[in-house]
């Protein structure tokens, strides 16, 4: 066998099932590979052989020998940032950047493609989620394009867009009022009773190694060099312990030079249980009320918060958080500067990596990558408040010259 799930805990070997916690003493099962069998198969050679897609690191996914890809999910670009980095005091930043990840512009494509896979070879023809947004969107979509029948699940007072971005796929929306670790909690209790494969639930394991593929194209795409920081937005915190779950394996399997990289974890104000537990020096989590614009990253009790501490903490990274003033002002610094326009989950990213800059946590000279995570079309209202619309005019030049006229500048760019 390739690969197969594992307790993180007790190490207890599990075999391929649609289950996320040790039978034994309650801890996350996570997939472990023959590492040593790999070797040949992994190498820089092979992967270059591979499609433009997240499909040319299968060696290193759980996929079935089955599986057949056919959509083109991820290898997403990566670039300098140079005027963002002037902005906020850096000088070799480089942004990852998912807000253009197919099929439906966010990270969450690549965790959905692999957990697909899974329940493919499970038998499951219902898969199913509970979703603050984005993995309602790629669930839909590639549930749709693989003929499963599909049940979302959501907190009621999501972003319109996002709601309309699950519907229009055919997937049955279920509203729940009440805040995603409640939603989380009654798809728990479903999967219990329904034959379904939930990709956050029953198939967690292999839907967080598709976050895998994020930290694989940083490596490969900088030349197969580690950068020597990450900056990464928090919900549950599996994106963030799978980035350095696949540089710790790019080391492993000798695709690139051993290098400590400091991870660096980013929060709402108005949701940080994680970046709360770093900064008091804690190892568990304290659950919270989410209450900001940041809705992508609004779980209280972030299934692997433990885990993203850890990472955080042993890497001798850190963890800030930032309000929803700050997240706006920097959706739109990161628009100005380097013509992105990302979510609110971006925003928290770049406000987080201006105050980690500013606090001398994060050093100039230091290669860092920002992980832009979701696409601002998608939370356009967060953003529509800011400007007005001015009066139109009339289709004449003379129209245009008087309105030329009575402006004498355009307005300020934001956050200087
Ligand atoms: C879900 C999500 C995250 C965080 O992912 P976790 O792995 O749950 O920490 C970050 N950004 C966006 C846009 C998301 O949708
Ligand atoms: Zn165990």
């Amino acid at each position: 066998m390739r690969y197969e799930l594992r307790c993180r805990e007790c190490h207890k070997s599990w075999g391929n099932v649609p289950q996320s916690v040790c039978e034994d003493c309650f801890s996350p099962l996570e997939v472990t590979y023959d590492y040593d069998s790999l070797g040949r198969l992994f190498t820089r050679e092979k992967i270059a052989q591979g499609p433009p897609s997240i499909w040319r690191y299968s060696a290193l996914l759980p996929l079935p020998d089955s599986h057949q890809p056919t959509l083109p999910v991820g290898f997403t670009p990566l670039f300098k940032a140079p005027a963002l980095a002037r902005r906020i005091g850096a000088k070799h930043l480089y942004i990852k950047n998912d807000a253009v990840c197919l099929p439906t512009l966010s990270f969450k494509d690549r965790v959905v493609a692999v957990a697909l896979a899974n329940a493919r070879a499970f038998g499951f023809d219902t898969v199913s989620c509970s979703s603050t947004g984005n993995l309602a969107n790629a669930t839909a979509a590639q549930g749709a394009r693989g003929g499963f029948k599909c049940w979302i699940f959501i907190p009621a007072d999501l972003e319109p867009a996002k709601i309309v971005g699950t519907q229009v796929f055919g997937a049955q929306l279920v509203r729940i009022s009440g805040s995603y670790d409640q939603v989380n909690r009654l798809c728990s209790q479903i999967a219990d009773e329904h034959r379904w494969g939930f990709v956050n639930v029953n198939l967690r394991p292999y839907y967080a190694e598709g976050s895998k593929t994020f930290g694989y194209e940083i490596a490969e795409q900088l030349g197969w060099r580690l950068p020597d920081n990450v900056v990464c937005p928090m919900a549950g915190g599996s994106l963030i312990v799978k980035i350095q779950k696949a540089f710790q394996e790019l080391i492993q399997l000798g695709l690139v030079e051993p290098k400590p990289v400091k991870f660096f974890g980013a929060q709402a104000t108005g949701c940080c249980p994680i970046s709360t537990a770093v900064k008091l020096g804690n190892s568990e989590i304290e659950p919270q009320k989410p209450s900001t614009i940041a809705r992508s990253l609004a779980i209280g009790n972030p299934a692997d918060g433990h885990y993203a501490i850890k990472a955080i903490r042993e890497s001798g990274g850190w963890s800030e958080d930032v309000s929803d003033r700050e997240i706006v002002n920097s959706i739109r610094l990161l628009a100005e500067s380097e013509g992105i326009f990302t979510e609110t989950a971006g925003g928290v990213t770049v406000a987080c990596a201006r105050k980690l800059y500013k606090l001398d946590r994060i050093l100039p000279e230091e290669t860092t990558v920002l992980a832009i995570t979701g696409n601002g079309l998608k939370t356009s209202d967060a953003v529509a408040g800011e400007y007005e619309l001015e009066q139109p005019i009339a289709p004449r030049l003379v129209d245009f010259n008087a309105y030329l006229e009575s402006t004498f500048s355009f307005p300020a760019a934001v956050g200087a």
